[in-house]
């Protein structure tokens, strides 16, 4: 069983609200057409344990943005708010030793097929263990990422992660940890709520957003570690057999941060992983702020 966590406040309405007054309207167009937009966000304890970083949250916040954008939701909150709220949550929930995951949604609390929208930025945050992720088995799903013309996977929008749903329940039933779902050509998108990573020949390839996956942050700074390491990166279109012939595969996401790939539908890969090993030290060298890059931000809260 899945244990959900229910912190002491969430924040809406612009102030911090205790967690069991944190409620959305029955009539709400987040509720009755799904209209939500939102960004995960990771906050990592410095190694030293002498500050909690909130990871890449400028790239999250205009993510956030372009989602709104591009749903015709008003959302007028600047970057210097966003922050100063997402603050205001962690400082009050954030506990040693644990890291923290933000969950930063804007809901259409009012309006009606798209006139009079009103919106509210919502904060939810929830304390994590600091450990990096297990490797998993995953499958490929029966679903498909939906195309450009029906729900963008650019936008990072509740709609989306109807299919994902249904893929997780479908990869459950087969003892998979996570699926990866194919797009209207047969070719990989991206799985359930991360990207697609592998390694062929030594070079990192991952799949443009054209393929039917998020304009991924945490592949934005792979792509980074990947210049830093001299390590050959590249985004292309991926068939659904390349990936079975991988040398090395792992899902990136700021949740599932560099989660290495066992066995992709019950064929094992080889055991090593030498290059996804090498980006993934770096990668928790820098969110634990042993190593800097200027193209990675850390925001002290
Ligand atoms: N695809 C989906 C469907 C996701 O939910 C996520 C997680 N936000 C990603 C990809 C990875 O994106 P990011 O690295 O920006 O978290």
């Amino acid at each position: 069983m899945v244990q959900l966590q229910r912190p002491a406040y969430a924040y809406m309405n612009g102030q911090l609200t205790p967690w069991d007054d944190a409620k959305i309207h029955v009539g709400a167009e987040a509720l009755i057409r799904g209209v939500s937009v939102f960004e995960g966000i990771k906050g990592y304890w410095k190694h030293d344990g002498s500050v909690l970083n909130l990871l890449a949250l400028r790239a999250h916040y205009e993510r956030l943005v372009r989602s709104t954008r591009f749903l015709y939701l008003p959302f007028t909150v600047t970057y210097e708010e966003f922050e100063a709220s997402c603050r205001t949550l962690v400082r009050e929930l954030m506990v040693p030793d644990r890291d923290l995951w933000l969950r930063t949604t804007v809901f259409a609390v009012e309006g009606y097929w798209g006139e009079q929208t009103v919106t509210d930025l919502v904060i939810t945050c929830y304390n994590q263990d600091k450990k990096r992720p297990e490797p998993m088995d995953i499958g490929i799903s029966t679903w498909q990422r939906a195309g450009d013309v029906a729900l963008p996977a650019r936008i990072k929008s509740a709609a989306n992660y109807q299919m994902s749903r249904l893929a997780r329940i479908e990869g459950r039933r087969q003892g998979y940890d996570d699926m990866i779902l194919l797009n209207a050509f047969g070719r990989v998108s991206e799985a359930t709520g991360s990207c697609v990573l592998m390694v062929r020949n030594g070079r990192v390839v991952t799949l443009p957003a054209t393929e039917g996956c998020l304009e991924s942050i945490t592949v934005n700074i792979v792509e980074i570690l990947c210049l830093r390491l001299g390590i050959a990166f590249e985004r292309r279109p991926v068939d659904r057999t390349e990936l079975t012939v991988a040398d090395e595969i792992c899902l990136a996401g700021t949740l599932m941060e560099l989660g290495r790939v066992r066995n992709l539908e019950s064929r094992p890969l080889p055991a090593t992983t030498p290059v996804l090993d090498r980006i993934s030290d770096e990668f928790w060298r820098i969110v634990r702020g042993e190593l800097s890059d200027p193209a990675v931000t850390l925001t002290p809260v």
